[in-house]
Formats: C-alpha cells, structure tokens, sequence
C-alpha cells in the first residue's frame, strides 16, 4: 500500500505539472505542449504490431471459451480497477515457443531476451497472397530480399506480410475456411524456413492464424523452425508501415513460466 501511496502522490505531482502546461486550441479543445525534453528519441518511430488482446479475437478452430475477463475489483466498491483474464496461450496476438511442437525445447520464459530483439526482415508477399489463399513463401523470396539488401543476419526476427491482417477481426474471412472444414490463408514454405534456419534467425512472425499455410495437415514449418529452437509470432497486425529491411523488432511475451507460448507485444522500431 505505501508504494500505491507514493505512486499516487507522485501521480499527483505529475499531473500538477501537466496542468500548468494545458493550453487551449483555437477550438478550444485542451492540448499539452509538446514537453521541452523528449522521454525517447524524436526521430525514431515505433510500431505497434499487435492486436489487442479482447474477446472477438478469431480463435483458432475447435478452441472453445478462449479467452475471458471477470471483474475483481472497481473503484466504486473498491477504490481501485482490477480484472481477472483467461486466455489460450495461443490466442490474439501470440508467441509459440519451441516447446509448442518439440518436447524439451524452450518454453516461453526459457527463450533467451536476446533472442526477442533483432533485426526486423520483412518479406513481401501482398500480391501473391491476394492472388492465391493457400501461396507458401518461397526461397526464391528469401534470395530476392538477399539480391536486395544483403545476407540476412544471424539473430533477425523474419516477418512475412501477407496483408491478411486487413481481415482481421472478422473471423470468417480471415480463417477463409471451406466447406469441408480446411482453412485458406498464406504461409511460409518448408524450403524458406530451411534458408532461415541455415541463416541462424531468431523467430518467424506473420499475420495470419499460422506461420504454415491455412490448409497445413502436417504443420510442417512448426516442426521444422521449433526443431532448430525458432520462436513465432502469429496474428500480427497490419505491417505495411515497416520497411523490408533497416527496422528492428521487439518480441516481448507474457513471460509465463513453462508455457507453450502466450499473448506478445511486438515492436518494429523504424530507422
Ligand atoms: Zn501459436
């Protein structure tokens, strides 16, 4: 409680402060003045590349009750706002960590924080993906973005941009799932996950339901890039204010002890 007092006092302080510093637009709206001293680098823009973590996320087919909030505490009873949360690991905005599909690899808390923060490689494929629902990127796509920019870096967080999250969160289109049960959105291709591997990257993120294309049986590319210790980022949000290459990423997950995976942020943080 004394912490909450000093936060609060503080609180207090800061907001006293602000208060001298409101000025009023020609509409009369209130605005702060721009603070004297940036708290982080003017010149750099960051990305938010995750959804928010909410009930009418599309969950993945067959998971029932995903996700659910309970309130625990209100102001008006209690003085203060709390809630409880459930949540599949695999849920909204997530990481799978190795142990998803390999016994014994890492679980979330176990995956290094070196390993969260890289250089972000974004390989385009918009085009193919609005032409063909069930595209795999292809290696051919990994030697493009080399012929481009140079061999990709050891530690590099490889983000594919599907533009699927345009569907997001309407879960029929972006599931795309056909009559008989199979879904159809794009993925990455066995062959540009072994370059990847070969590569020495740190994670695969995209933003669709599944790094392996909706239609997958075998989910390969989860085998493969968890086998050589690959984290993923699923249900990413719209990428396409990061640039191919030059921004880095921020992976930073519920640090759930021995899980599977679980709800991210992600950061692009552009040049
Ligand atoms: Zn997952």
């Amino acid at each position: 409680m004394d912490a909450m007092m000093k936060t609060a006092g503080f609180g207090t302080l800061v907001l006293a402060g602000l208060s001298s510093i409101v000025v009023f637009g020609v509409m009369g709206e209130k605005r702060p003045r721009k603070p004297v001293t940036p708290a982080a680098p003017a010149a750099r823009r960051i990305v938010d590349l995750g959804h928010p973590l909410g009930p009418d996320n599309p969950p993945w087919p067959g998971d029932s009750n995903p996700f659910e909030t309970l309130p625990n505490a209100s102001i008006e009873k209690d003085g203060y706002f709390t809630r409880k949360f459930t949540s599949l690991e695999h849920f909204g905005t997530h990481l799978d960590a190795p142990a998803h599909f390999v016994k014994g690899g890492w679980t979330v808390d176990q995956i290094p924080a070196e390993r969260l923060y890289g250089p972000a490689v974004v390989l385009e494929a918009r085009q193919e993906s609005a032409g063909n629902a069930d595209y795999r990127l292809g290696a051919e796509k990994v030697a493009q973005w080399e012929a481009k920019y140079g061999r990709i870096p050891r530690g590099a967080i490889v983000l594919m941009r599907t533009g699927w999250a345009e569907r997001w969160p309407d879960v029929r289109r972006y599931r795309n799932m056909d009559s008989a049960g199979s879904m159809h959105f794009p993925g990455f291709s066995v062959e540009a996950v072994k370059l990847l591997i070969e590569r020495g990257v740190a994670g695969l993120g995209i933003d669709t339901l599944s790094v392996d294309y909706g239609a997958s049986k075998d989910f390969a590319v989860h085998h493969l890039s968890h086998g050589a210790g690959l984290y993923h980022v699923e249900n990413l949000a719209d990428l396409s204010a990061v640039p191919e290459a030059g921004a880095s990423a921020v992976v930073a997950p519920i640090n759930l002890e021995g899980g599977s995976g679980g709800p991210a942020r992600v950061f692009a943080l552009l040049p």
